[in-house]
């Protein structure tokens, strides 16, 4: 390609709101557009990148046996509300109505669609397993979208789907999908970490998630693995061991009231009582909200030395959204000020109380005593105060103890390129949709999901690898494998010779881009650097003159001065070096 007969709108300035270096990156290389919050236009180079990464998608899975389809992004609200989640999907569901005032749905996810296809079709165990592909685009109503093409409103995804006649036949297709998205991100220069995950809003037994591990802000998700063995979670799920059990007593005291002036913080109250925090339990005040925007209050109990996971106490609250209480709403719900919040006597007799498995197991506990400057001591649950329900509330981080074996674990930010659900029957249920076993009987099929991000990968990409100049593509996504830069392509043997390598490498088969403007060498230059092609080709007249022009690898400050004659097998040659 011609780089005047495309469109590459480079930038000197990133646009203000961008926050992360890829973001700026796609930006000012010309690969993307905002059209508005979360929606984004892929110009010329970011739909070669899109078109290559699908491609290594499509190979993959089609090598895996799942077979390419595609649905359709508008879905009738009925199909979503036979499995209940028309209700649950909260606001991220991106809804309209036809010319007839009937309820649409933008998909943003397709379980519904493709349950009711195979729905009363698919009929024989003979047919499984089954699974169908798509890459296709999704319509999320983000709370936050941001950080372009990672978090947008509309975006691409690859979305699999299979469809077993068991459960150990469905793990079988699990696993195909497992090694499909390792070979997948292999493939795409990047080094993947598959960790246990939520399950979350899908639904469904077990997850995992494919992370690209970065050490910058664009990393949303921590994950945790063991520095010893092969446990690794997203902080959403990850479990750690108790190496701080408190001392339990064998007799429950007195619950006793005690003054603690100006101690709020756990570290106030333990430095003022002289005790450890693994004695304490903390009090989270938090507001359920509903699909109608309607807040309820809940209250959180983990114990003192621990913290609050956030996605772990929605599981078992099933909001559609959580939100830590503000001051105002924690004064209404415990008549006290922030930092003396306490589960007994709370002014709000009706309020549930979600407590961590760690605090069922305490005696005597220190807990706010909803007045100002003010604990109760001895707080006994059952006798002081009811709990409403129980579960894993906390969260694990850097440093804690493996809950496998006895190493440590460590905490990296990551960039979620992928997952996988184990979904069980929990749509072909709710949907109806079942095949006839060899017995002749009606089952419902074990489903999986699995989901790449396709227009979010490849920015993934760029926040892995990029430097002061621009992007640094891994070859096989990379919008062009060669940039041919002729330094004055308005000098005849420049340009002659430019044209001539252009035409070899496109004749050999290689993805060119050739700089046929009429810039300045250094406008050039640095475009290539910022545009981020894997190799370049620098012509100028000096080396020229000698038969020569410069090769240089876009992710090394080498410059090699190599023969006009046999650039095409040096350039293949490269290549093949490169990740
Ligand atoms: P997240 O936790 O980041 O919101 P998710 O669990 O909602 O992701 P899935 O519904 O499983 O993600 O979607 C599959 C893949 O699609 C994700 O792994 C991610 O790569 C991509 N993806 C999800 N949401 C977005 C989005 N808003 N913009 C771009 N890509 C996305
Ligand atoms: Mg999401």
């Amino acid at each position: 390609m011609r780089w005047t007969q495309t469109y590459i709108p480079t930038l000197r300035e990133a646009p203000a709101e961008a926050e992360l270096i890829s973001h700026k990156l796609l930006v000012r290389a010309g690969y993307i557009r905002k059209l508005a919050s979360g929606i984004y236009l892929y110009l010329p180079l970011m739909q070669r990148v899109i078109q290559k990464f699908s491609q290594i998608v499509r190979d993959e899975m089609n090598a895996a046996g799942a077979v390419e389809v595609t649905m359709s992004a508008l879905a009738p609200a009925e199909v979503w509300q036979k499995s209940g989640r028309y209700e649950t999907a909260g606001r991220e569901q991106m809804r309209l109505k036809d010319r007839h005032g009937r309820d649409y749905v933008l998909n943003g996810t397709h379980e519904e669609v493709i349950t009711s296809l195979v729905s009363g079709e698919l009929k024989s165990y003979k047919q499984l397993p089954l699974n169908m592909y798509q890459i296709q685009i999704k319509f999320r109503d983000e709370i936050r979208p941001r950080f372009g093409l990672m978090r947008g409103r509309e975006f691409i995804m690859k979305d699999a789907y299979s469809f077993d006649a068991d459960v150990e036949s469905h793990r079988v297709s699990y696993q195909k999908m497992v090694d499909a998205y390792f070979k997948i991100f292999e493939r795409a220069g990047l080094d993947s970490r598959m960790v246990e995950s939520d399950t979350g809003a899908m639904g469904g037994e077990s997850a995992h998630e494919f992370m690209v591990i970065v050490d910058t802000s664009a990393g949303e998700e921590y994950l945790l693995f063991c520095d010893k063995c092969d446990y690794a979670a997203n902080r959403e799920k990850a479990t750690f061991r108790d190496e701080n059990p408190p001392i339990i007593d064998s007799e429950e005291k007195e619950l006793e009231k005690v003054p603690t002036p100006g101690a709020a913080t756990i570290e106030e109250v333990t430095a003022f009582l002289k005790v450890d925090a693994n004695r304490l339990v903390k009090t989270l005040i938090y507001k359920a909200i509903d699909d109608k925007d309607n807040a309820t209050p809940i209250v959180a109990l983990v114990r003192g030395d621990r913290e609050l996971n956030e996605v772990k106490l929605n599981n078992l609250v099933k909001a559609v959204e959580l939100e830590m209480a503000d001051e105002d709403f924690v004064c209404e719900v415990t008549g006290a000020p922030v930092g003396f919040a306490g589960p007994v006597g709370l002014k709000n007799k009706e309020i549930t109380i979600y407590a961590d498995h760690e605090v069922m197991a305490l005696k005597n506990v220190i807990v706010g005593a909803n007045e100002a400057d003010t604990h109760y001591l001895n707080a006994n649950i059952g006798r002081d105060f009811e709990v409403t329900e129980t579960g894993d509330l906390t969260t694990a981080s850097e440093g804690d103890a493996c809950p496998n074996c006895d190493g440590r674990l460590v905490c990296k930010k990551g960039i979620e390129v992928g997952n996988t659900f184990m979904l069980g029957t929990k749509y072909s249920d709710s949907m109806d949709a079942k095949f006839l076993n060899s017995n002749g009987k009606a089952m419902p099929f074990v489903m999986g999901s699995y989901g790449i991000g396709i227009t979010r990968t490849p920015q993934a990409a760029v926040e892995r690898y990029h430097d002061d100049g621009g992007i640094i593509w891994p070859k096989d996504i990379a919008p062009y494998s060669v940039e041919v830069v002729p330094l004055n392509y308005k000098q005849d043997n420049i340009r002659e010779a430019a044209d001539s390598i252009y035409a070899k490498l496109s004749e050999a088969g290689v993805d060119v881009l050739l700089d046929d403007r009429p810039e300045r060498a250094g406008v050039k230059l640095n475009d290539a650097d910022l545009i981020g092609c894997p190799v370049r080709i620098a012509i100028g007249a000096k080396s020229l003159d000698e038969g020569k022009v410069e090769l240089k690898a876009r992710n090394s400050s080498e410059v090699h001065l190599v023969a006009v004659e046999g650039i095409v097998a040096e350039i293949e040659k490269t290549l093949k070096t490169l990740k």
